[in-house]
Order: structure tokens, then sequence, then C-alpha cells
């Protein structure tokens, strides 16, 4: 099939972007969802053919509609959107750093994902991305920032709505099963963005973690659904 369609939402940089240039180079026609049109578009420029942009903030009820309403089929959507403002321990982190981080990590995806239901229905082979992390384990500990060992309790507000997205990749997954949907997470692994501002030195290279997305992205119709996978292919335990 050559005219497969993707949305990867932010993904004017970062782990988005590489996504982005994989499924352009598996032949997709790509929408580069950026909040900011300007960078949007030149990332647009930059990955070339197949790529278009997508004016998307997954806040903004507004911004939502208006992209969904530009797409009419959709055969993957990677959730891949997301902000980590505070890496303080639960103890120590304000409401409003929990509310801004849900909003974006949480309410974003729920709002993206049911305002494209109708797109992914039309796709013969839905697939779903939701770009989660291995910090939102309540049992895995193999993180190289220590900040982020599960036993520390640090980055609370982050790690807790990813956790919530987990949850979330489950309940998609069981709702739309027998609609030939795939939904799973994805744990990239520590990579050097902007995500964590001055953390970008213990973090490998983006485009690795990518490959991760593109990999739950073309599932086959045998593939597995409700689960939560490392970049490179590897079972999270929840
Ligand atoms: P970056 O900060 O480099 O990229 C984040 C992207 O999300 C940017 O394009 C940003 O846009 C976009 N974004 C943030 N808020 C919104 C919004 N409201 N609407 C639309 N887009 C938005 O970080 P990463 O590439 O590292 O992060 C990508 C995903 O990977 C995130 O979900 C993150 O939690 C996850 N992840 C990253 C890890 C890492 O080590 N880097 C580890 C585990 C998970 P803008 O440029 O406008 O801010």
């Amino acid at each position: 099939m050559n005219d497969r369609t993707a949305l990867v939402t932010g993904a004017n940089k970062g782990i988005g972007k590489h996504i982005a240039r994989l499924l352009t180079a598996e032949g997709f026609r790509v929408y580069v969802g950026s909040r900011d049109a300007e960078r949007g578009r030149r990332t647009v420029e930059q990955i070339g053919a197949g790529a278009r942009l997508l004016v998307l903030d997954v806040t903004d009820p507004g911004s939502v509609a208006a992209a969904a309403a530009r797409v009419d089929r959709l055969d993957v959507l990677v959730n891949n959107a997301g902000i980590n403002v505070s890496l303080d321990p639960v103890a120590e982190t304000g409401l409003e750093d929990f509310r801004r981080t849900y909003e974006t990590n949480v309410f974003g995806v729920v709002a993206v994902t049911n305002a494209f239901l109708p797109a992914l229905r039309r796709s013969p082979s839905p697939r779903i991305v939701n770009v989660s992390s291995g910090t939102a384990s309540l049992t895995w500990s193999t993180s190289p920032n220590p900040q982020f060992t599960p036993g520390r309790g640090h980055a609370a507000a982050y790690r807790s709505s990813k956790a919530a997205l987990n949850a979330l990749t489950v309940l998609y997954a069981l709702t739309l099963a027998e609609e030939g949907f795939k939904v799973n997470a994805l744990a990239p692994g520590a990579r050097a963005t902007d995500l964590v501002p001055g953390a970008a030195a213990v973090g490998g290279d983006p485009a690795e973690a990518a490959q991760g997305a593109v990999r739950l992205a073309l599932l086959q119709d045998d593939g597995p659904t409700g689960a939560f996978f490392s970049w490179d292919g590897t079972p999270v335990p929840w």
C-alpha cells in the first residue's frame, strides 16, 4: 500500500522528528504535528517529500478539532508530544506541575486519539503508538539515569502521567481490538533531547528510539496490542 498516512504529534524536534523521518522513509505520507507553524514548516522542509505540516497543540481543543478536520484517513497515530516540567519527588511536587504535565501527557493523548478515531477507523489496519517512558514502569529499574530509578520516587508528575498513559494504552487496546486496531506503548530509553533541560548528556541517540516506534507502527495483523515495549522490542513490565 503506497498511500498510507501517519501523524506524529510533537514532531518538530527530538524523538518525534526522527519517527516522522523514518515513517516517511517507509513510504508513509506523514503529518508532522507541531504547535508552532514556523518550526513545523522547517522540519517538513528538512524531512522532504512525504512530510506535511499539521499545526497541532494537543492541549488546545480548537487546535485538535481543526487538525482532525484536515485528515480524512489515518493509518498510524503516534502520540509522541510530551513534557517533563519537574524532576521533584512526589512529596515536593506542587499540584500545578501535576496539572501541566497531565494536560499534555494524558489529556492531550485522549483528546487527540478520540478526535482522530474516525480517520483511523477508515484504515484497514489502524495502529496507535503511545510514546511512554520506562520510568513509568512500577517495577522496572534499568534506567541509566539514577534520578529516575523507581525506588527513588523522583519526577513524580512525569512518571505518574506516563503510568496513566500506559493504562490508557490498555483501555484503548481493549476497546478497539475487534476493529483491528493495535495500540501499544513505547519506552524509548533515555535520549539526548530537550525534554529535560540539562539532562541530554545522559541520553542516547533519539534516532535509535524512533526505530521502536516504527516497529509498532508496522505491526502485522497478528501482532500484539495493549502491550509495553522498549525501543528494541523487548517487553517492559508495567
Ligand atoms: P523534546 O522536548 O525534544 O520534544 C517534545 C515534543 O513534544 C516537541 O516537539 C514539543 O513541541 C512537543 N510538545 C510539547 N507539548 C506539546 C503540545 N501541547 N502540543 C503539541 N506538541 C507538544 O522531547 P523528546 O523528543 O525527548 O520527547 C518525545 C517523547 O518521548 C515524549 O513523550 C517524552 O515523554 C518521551 N520520552 C523521552 C525520553 C528521553 O529521554 N528523551 C525518555 C522517555 C520518554 P515544542 O517544540 O513546541 O515544545
